[in-house]
């Protein structure tokens, strides 16, 4: 069971795509984790990424599924895996698609976690960050014993540059600029199952487990 997650920053696709990592027993794999640990490992395409990335430079698309490949061709990977956080564009999208299928390969399934973006923007408002001790809270959903104050050491919560509406904003509107028309591509190769993700995350989780069997 090859898949890959679809949805914008915020709309909850990594917790969903960790929840079925851990129900289907196969590997959860961003890339962010895959070009860490091929980095810190010293391997010869960690090496070839780090150059790029220390002139500040993209990681070309060919590059980053070649990193990919590789991770997906060990043995925990046999029955499957779930993309996050690739591919994001649809570039990469006939990237991997080629390199799969010239493996006699292919995705399986592209979730999508449709959320609209004024709840992810009201969700990412009510988010509450400790200055000191970096823990997180939400205003709705895990609020602090006393209103402004971190639970563990005491010190003022605040609404992180990251969380705000502009910044969300931003966010949202890149991926609609991006991310958003592989929507359409995965919908042409009839891969394509939409969630709701504006409900619970167990329900969301539910529908999800319904589409995977
Ligand atoms: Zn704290």
């Amino acid at each position: 069971m090859k898949i890959i997650m679809l949805g914008a920053p915020g709309a909850g696709k990594g917790t969903q795509a960790k929840m079925i990592a851990e129900k289907y027993s196969i590997p959860h794999i961003s890339t962010g984790d895959i070009f860490r640990a091929n980095i810190k490992g010293g391997t010869e395409l960690g090496m070839e990424a780090k150059k790029y990335m220390d002139q500040g430079q993209l990681v070309p698309d060919e590059l980053t599924v070649k990193i990919l490949l590789d991770r997906v061709a060990k043995d925990d990977c046999k029955n499957g895996y779930v993309l996050d956080g690739f591919p994001r564009t649809i570039p990469q999208a006939e990237v991997l698609d080629k390199a799969l299928s010239e493996l006699g390969d292919a995705v399986d399934y592209a979730i999508d976690v449709d959320v609209p973006d004024e709840n992810i923007i009201n969700r990412m408002g009510g988010r509450r960050a400790c200055v000191t001790c970096g823990a997180t809270y939400h205003m709705v959903h895990v609020p602090p014993k006393q209103e402004g104050i971190c639970d563990k050491c005491g010190s003022e919560l605040i609404l992180r540059d990251d969380d705000k509406p502009e910044t969300v904003k931003k966010r949202l509107d890149v991926y609609h600029a991006q991310t958003q028309p592989l929507i359409e591509y995965y919908t042409k190769k009839g891969i394509l199952k939409s969630v709701d993700g504006t409900v619970d995350m167990m329900d969301v989780f539910a529908k999800i487990t319904d589409i995977l069997g």
